[in-house]
């Protein structure tokens, strides 16, 4: 990814949350990428110092619609964001040129249904003639028309979970992630509409001269940070005559190194990538199976 790739003056421009709960994990992600940055001084722009690779610090809900106008390249916000925009837009007749890249591994939350704590839920059909508040009116109203339930959408643009309270709504639809925020509030979650994770996005309109090159080796370089956090390196002994059940139980692991231990024609040691997670269950297994001395390391990098 160095700059000679590009021919001209031309960067790749990518939209991340200025500040929120996506704003930390989204440039870590980049940085983790190799990409060094100078930020101006209104700390809204990034200069990518070693790539021809900026990066814009805006409002999640301003993501989209950037990338629709061709501003930035890229963008990552939560598909709730970016699905609630594709739907609101073409109810408008607008077009929503952005598609998804990645899915990402970070801002995982889902658009539940919360009614009040000690009310009683029977199904979407109890929602018949309830004013529903939400920030998602079209996610929300795609749930109740593919429930063939008709409501009132109430939209809000913040604190939805004290309408109920306020008497300005019946029920509510929000993002929830621990449900805490809906107990302080003596709401209860009774469905959940959108599992969501944070995505990249692309625009649609056609990248400068120059830099489709620099997003591949971006997105393969995204790749590998994504492989790393989820692989682990494991090393240990293991009786030699059992080493393939040793294999078939380390989880995502392909073929591993076998080496001898001197002094000790019985038992060799093996080492592997394991590219899903390994749980405590796998360790167990592992022992169960003669395994003795077993180390599991994290992953810094990793280049397919
Ligand atoms: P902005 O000022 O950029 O508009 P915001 O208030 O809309 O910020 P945040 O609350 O920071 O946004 O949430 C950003 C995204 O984080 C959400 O759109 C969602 O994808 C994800 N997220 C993960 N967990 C939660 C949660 N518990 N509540 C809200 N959003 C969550
Ligand atoms: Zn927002």
């Amino acid at each position: 990814m160095q700059s000679s790739l590009a021919t001209s003056d031309n960067r790749l421009k990518i939209a991340v949350q200025k500040s929120g709960r996506l704003a930390d994990k989204s440039f870590a992600l980049l940085e983790r990428c190799g990409l060094t940055f100078s930020r101006s001084k209104d700390k809204l722009f990034c200069y990518g110092r070693n790539v021809p690779v900026d990066v814009l610090l805006v409002r999640d809900d301003d993501i989209p619609q950037l990338l629709v106008d061709g501003v930035c390249d890229l963008g990552i916000v939560g598909e709730n964001v970016s699905e609630e925009q594709r739907l609101v837009r073409s109810a408008r007749g607008d077009t929503a040129d952005y598609t998804t890249l990645k899915k990402l591994s970070f801002g995982t939350c889902r658009l539940s249904l919360a009614i009040p704590e000690f009310q009683e839920y029977t199904g979407p059909a109890s929602l018949e003639g309830k004013r529903i508040a939400t920030s998602y009116p079209g996610l929300t109203n795609q749930y109740l028309k593919e429930n063939g339930v008709s409501a009132r959408v109430v939209h809000l643009s913040g604190s939805v979970e004290i309408a109920p309270s306020m008497g300005t709504a019946d029920v509510i639809t929000d993002l929830v992630s621990t449900g805490t925020t809906l107990r302080a509030n003596h709401l209860k979650e009774a469905e959940v509409i959108m599992r969501s994770t944070a995505v990249l996005l692309q625009s649609a309109s056609p990248l400068d001269e120059g830099l489709e090159p620099v997003l591949k080796r971006l997105l393969a370089r995204i790749d590998g940070v994504l492989e790393a956090q989820e692989s682990k390196y494991v090393m240990l002994h293991a009786p030699a005559d059992r080493v393939a059940e040793i294999r078939r139980i380390l989880p995502g692991a392909e073929s591993p190194t076998v080496l001898k231990l001197e002094g000790n024609d019985d038992r060799v040691a093996v080492h592997a990538v394991c590219r899903e997670t390994v749980f405590w269950e796998h360790l167990e297994e592992l022992k169960e199976a003669g395994a003795s001395a077993v180390l599991v390391l994290p992953v810094e990098k990793m280049l397919a």
